[in-house]
């Protein structure tokens, strides 16, 4: 690694951990504003102000609201969840499809778990994610990076029925479907999230307005898990140009996993 990569990624990390505290610290300055003044001596010894951020009675937190169907799918295996979806009717999409397309690959805490946008023709027939040319593309990937959606890797996408035409899914239609590919992740519990494309990575960062250039190559977390967005394999097919930074994000994300990367350079 080079220098100037280094200290990236050291810089990246040490902001991730920053983002995490900063709700801590809002609650210090509350805390600080609120008791705090003339009484100075409680500043010095911080135990009180760590019993006021966490009391011994934690409030009761508000109930999250929770997504449709998900209570029915809290006690589920990865297997019931699967057969779930298999006769979902959530959205408009349960009426053009052939297959449900659901996820291929590692079920049990996976090194990687790719997410892309959602299933094409050809995965659409087979009811498998990424087996078209983007699909062997995407093998390619994974191997430079010592990984396989055969032993390490689960592999999914944000719908699970292909859109016709193979339009970018409607939001509505992503909505419906976020709630199978949260559950997803956590059952199967991946080590990293490998995001392909912006569809994929501006649900799952929650950057909305974001250009893949802006999202690609840092590290974001999704319920606690370490995560990555790059450009999607079709896409560099289209623009070979893409191939450099998409490679950046891999290496970065093999390093961060301690994986052994072709060629040996990382
Ligand atoms: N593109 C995707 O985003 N997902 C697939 O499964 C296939 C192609």
């Amino acid at each position: 690694m080079d220098r100037v990569d280094d200290i990236r990624t050291r810089r990246e990390a040490l902001a991730s951990a920053l983002c995490r505290t900063d709700s801590l610290l809002d609650s210090f300055e509350s805390v600080l504003k609120q008791d705090f003044g003339p009484e100075e001596h409680k500043r010095r010894d911080f135990s009180y102000t760590a019993e006021k951020i966490i009391p011994d009675e934690e409030p009761e937190p508000e109930p999250r609201k929770k997504d449709e169907g998900e209570d029915e799918r809290l006690n589920m295996s990865y297997r019931d969840l699967c057969s779930d979806a298999m006769g979902c009717t959530r959205c408009q999409l349960c009426k053009t499809r052939t297959n449900v397309v659901f996820g291929t690959g590692c079920t049990e805490r996976p090194v990687v778990m790719v997410i892309g946008e959602g299933p094409g023709e050809n995965e659409d027939l087979q009811g498998l994610p990424f087996v078209g040319k983007a699909g062997i593309y995407l093998d390619s990937w994974l191997k430079a990076i010592s990984l396989s959606r055969e032993t390490n890797v689960y592999i999914t996408n944000t719908v699970k029925c292909r859109p016709p035409q193979n339009r970018d899914p409607y939001p509505d239609e992503k909505s419906a479907c976020f709630a199978y590919l949260k559950q997803q992740i956590e059952l199967i519990r991946p080590q990293s999230i490998l995001c392909l494309g912006r569809p994929a990575s501006t649900l799952m960062t929650g950057q909305t307005e974001s250009s893949m250039g802006a999202l690609r190559g840092r590290f974001f977390f999704f319920d606690g898990i370490p995560m990555i967005c790059t450009y999607h394999p079709a896409a560099v097919l289209r623009d070979l140009s893409l191939k450099r930074p998409v490679w950046e994000d891999l290496k970065k994300l093999a390093r961060y996993l301690g994986l052994d990367v072709a060629g040996g350079k990382s």
